[in-house]
């Protein structure tokens, strides 16, 4: 699996937030719980897709059908000829990727991620429990999961930060400045790469080098070696679906469509922000409100999906708040899966050729 090279000792300190409840025994998020969980994997096979820029090893999961053969065009190109399947060379079964730990400090969905590859495994979840739909339903699809994209934020955050206060969240994932104050959302943004000489600690949020890997999508200039890992990865898969897991201060929901979405992709992701509402509400898990799927959310990860594969991609945001207990949060996690897995059986992600021809439905 590649975990030959030894990674460089993170350059900061793990971010410390005192006086956090103890967490859970399932909830196993550390960079070397994580590759623990991996290296377990005996019903999946194990790909090292990136190396972290401190040197970790970014490795996907991947579970049923073989990664499809690869067509004789890329998608831009395929889906100008006429012949999708230039590019997309199976339909059946579809493609989907779970992609968790963009930004490092949001260990919600990579416990969901290790938690779910244990069920895929065992059958049984590090708790003990079994979902045996749920299981089911991965078994419908080529499924691929990344536990991890970003070791390096995740190696200096904290397990969770749940009862954490605001502005410990925002110290934690943002960063703080020599000066002592944090660096802040959404100024964080204002800079690719965070210049780590002025940080204090630089949150959870950028891998090693200062970047925020959700926004590292422009083309011919990515500036990280996991962008250009996982967006490889979801051109080699001809991705159908890219379920992005991140976490908010508020309850859990799914973020509207990003830009440079096919029309498809956002009429569907309207429908997405309604059903994993309506799940999360019906399993008694309190969501945020949907919000207007008119909107959209700037350019990001997301964003190079439809470019690269024709496929779609949704964030769905967990809380990162004591409103909620792990065991709820672990289980938004699985409602959304659940929920994504479900419809995508009933009406496909990204049928090709609607998909191209611009069509919304
Ligand atoms: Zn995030």
């Amino acid at each position: 699996m590649g975990m030959a090279a030894q990674p460089s000792p993170p350059r900061f300190p793990r971010f410390e937030i005192p006086g956090l409840v103890e967490r859970p025994e399932w909830w196993r998020v550390r960079v070397d719980e994580i590759e623990e969980a991996i290296r377990a994997v005996r019903q999946g096979t194990v790909e090292q897709i990136a190396t972290s820029a401190n040197g970790h090893p970014v490795l996907a999961v991947a579970y049923g059908s073989p990664r499809p053969e690869p067509g004789t065009a890329t998608w831009a190109s395929a889906s100008a000829s006429g012949n999708m399947a230039a590019y997309k060379t199976r339909t059946d079964p579809q493609t989907f990727i779970l992609l968790c730990g963009v930004h490092g400090a949001e260990a919600e969905g990579v416990c969901g991620a290790v938690n779910l590859i244990s069920l895929l495994e065992t059958g049984k979840d590090l708790r003990g429990r079994e979902y045996p739909e749920l299981v089911e339903l991965c078994g419908q699809y080529r499924l691929v999961i990344v536990p991890c994209l970003n070791p390096d934020g995740r190696e200096i955050s904290p397990d969770h930060l749940c009862g954490a206060s605001d502005e410990a969240f925002r110290r934690a994932s943002q960063g703080v400045w020599k000066d002592g104050t944090a660096v802040g959302y959404p100024v964080c943004k204002r800079y690719a790469p965070l210049p780590l000489d002025e940080v204090e600690h630089p949150g959870g949020y950028p891998n090693g080098d200062g970047y925020n890997i959700q926004h590292d999508v422009a083309p011919g200039d990515l500036r990280t070696g996991e962008a250009r890992g996982f967006l490889k990865l979801v051109a080699d898969e001809q991705a159908d679906f890219v379920l992005n897991m991140h976490s908010h201060g508020i309850p859990g929901r799914v973020l509207p469509a990003s830009y440079t979405s096919f029309p498809l992709h956002v009429a569907r992701t309207g429908a997405y922000m309604q059903r994993v509402h309506d799940d999360l509400a019906e399993a008694g898990l309190e969501p945020a409100p949907v919000m207007d799927a008119k909107g959209r959310v700037a350019i990001n990860i997301n964003s190079a999906v439809p470019l690269v594969s024709g496929g779609m991609a949704i964030t769905f945001e967990h809380p990162a708040t004591d409103q909620f207990t792990f065991d709820q949060i672990l289980e938004m996690s699985y409602v959304t899966i659940r929920c994504c897995l479900r419809y995508g059986l009933e009406e496909p992600f990204s049928p090709r050729e609607a998909v191209a021809r611009g069509r919304d439905g």
